[in-house]
């Protein structure tokens, strides 16, 4: 019998941060770990709102979008892939799910579905992000999904969003392990560990691991995060205005457990309160409750809303829970307000007091929809005297953890991906026994 040649071809992910679509071929056997946007790869065409793609054919034409064929609905040939699997719902890793045949199943965590449904749920719809249709197939940490030749067994991971998993890829030749994006400093360390654990029992032939934070890594953790944004808020006479990612809902708890502990109530945007009524139906999560007196729903002012906030608001509108820019000016120090830079045209009729503050709690280099515009931002902060702290912790592991843990599971071979630093990584961990890759864009690797 002919043993299966199993092949790794990467897509994305490859000397940029982000953008992951890696294909696993195994005898006939296709399988994509991952889909996602580059965000780095569009910034050097496109600047949304006005200059945006069109269509498909502008995203491969500037090799945004790979030429890879049977995986794309507007391409007209049959499915060439078996199934797509998400290691979690930020968007470098799953936007472009968007252009995906309908009839390739993709397989996530049941949080990520809860995710990207909430997500496409509160966006007007749009070229680069649709979940319309596609057949998801959820798991839970441990599950063995069969996919022909291959078996995939996803284990939850800690990462700056709640369902994040790696994989152990189980292949004719040997087990293939994806870390997706991963930490060990975040709310859940541990469940990383049984990731690392799990892995080091299969004995790897390959890892794909991120390695994101090669330059610039600092020490910290979530709960060290906690205990800054504390001292913080217990000085503040005014409001306190937090920026910080839509499904970071670890950094969302913190503020909500920081905000209570010094009489006040976080005021979530609608877009928040959205998902965190998405998240109640994971029982294994804990997020605040809307019902909670320490939690508000912030309705920016605006004329028109969409279905969703309009049900939304009537929802809670009876408990009181919908406070607008003027009641949340009348009573500032009892406040911490969730609020994107993209909002603060509020400022104008909140009128920060004295004593109220910015905290930026986000750092990640690219933020879920546009780059931070900093020096705007800036000048915002400098017209209302508002002071700017920056609070965060990484969503990616630090070098030394990661060196540990690649030892500690032990591969022969490592791919680094979701990088710009893969030639420092590949020096930094030349004393491993496994061999490091410096992988290059659409090349195939014979494991
Ligand atoms: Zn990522
Ligand atoms: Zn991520």
């Amino acid at each position: 019998m002919v043993q299966n040649k199993t092949t790794l071809t990467f897509y994305g992910g490859v000397d940029e941060i982000g953008g992951n679509k890696i294909l696993l071929q195994d005898g006939d056997t296709r399988v994509f770990f991952d889909f996602g946007m580059s965000f780095a790869m569009k910034k050097r065409f496109y600047s949304p709102p006005f200059l945006s793609p069109k269509s498909e054919k502008s995203l491969q034409e500037l090799g945004i979008l790979p030429q890879i064929t049977g995986v794309y609905r507007f391409d007209q040939s049959p499915p060439e892939v078996d199934a797509v699997f998400l290691s979690h719902g930020h968007l470098d890793h799953s936007a472009y799910l968007s252009f995906i045949k309908r009839e390739i199943p993709v397989y996530c965590g049941e949080t990520t579905q809860i995710i990207l449904q909430a997500l496409s749920d509160v966006r007007r719809a749009n070229l680069e992000f649709s979940v319309s249709d596609i057949e998801f197939k959820t798991f839970r940490t441990g599950k063995k999904i069969a996919v022909d030749s291959l078996e995939v067994e996803p284990f939850h991971v800690d990462h700056s969003v709640p369902g994040a998993y790696g994989f152990l890829i189980h292949t004719s030749n040997g087990t293939v392990v994806y870390t997706g994006d991963f930490r060990d400093h975040g709310a859940k360390p541990e469940m990383t560990r049984d990731f690392v654990e799990n892995a080091k029992k299969a004995k790897p032939k390959a890892i794909i691991t991120e390695a994101t934070n090669m330059t610039g890594a600092t020490v910290s953790s979530e709960a060290e995060v906690e205990d800054k944004l504390n001292s913080i808020v217990a000085d503040a006479d005014g409001v306190v205005l937090a920026e910080f990612a839509y499904s970071d809902v670890d950094r969302l708890n913190s503020f909500f457990h920081i905000a209570k502990k010094n009489q006040r109530c976080l005021a979530v945007s609608l877009k928040q309160a959205y998902l965190l009524e998405a998240l109640r139906k994971d029982k294994g999560l804990t997020v605040p409750v809307l019902d909670d007196e320490g939690i508000l729903i912030f309705r920016k002012s605006k004329k028109r809303f969409d279905k969703w906030e309009n049900e939304l608001i009537e929802r809670y509108d009876q408990q009181n829970k919908i406070f607008d820019v003027f009641e949340v000016s009348k009573q500032q120090c009892k406040v911490v307000l969730a609020m994107s830079f993209y909002d603060f045209e509020e400022l104008v009729p909140l009128q920060p007091e004295a004593g109220s503050c910015y905290i930026l709690s986000a750092s990640e280099p690219f933020n879920e929809e546009m780059e931070l515009d900093y020096e705007r931002v800036g000048n915002w902060l400098r017209h209302y005297g508002l002071p700017q702290y920056h609070v965060h912790v990484s969503g990616h592991i630090m070098p030394l953890r990661l060196k540990k843990t690649l030892r500690e599971m032990n591969g022969e071979r490592i791919f680094p991906v979701h990088t710009e630093n893969a030639d420092l990584f590949a020096r930094f961990m030349r004393d491993l026994k496994g061999q490091v890759t410096l992988v290059e864009k659409c090349k195939e690797y014979t494991l």
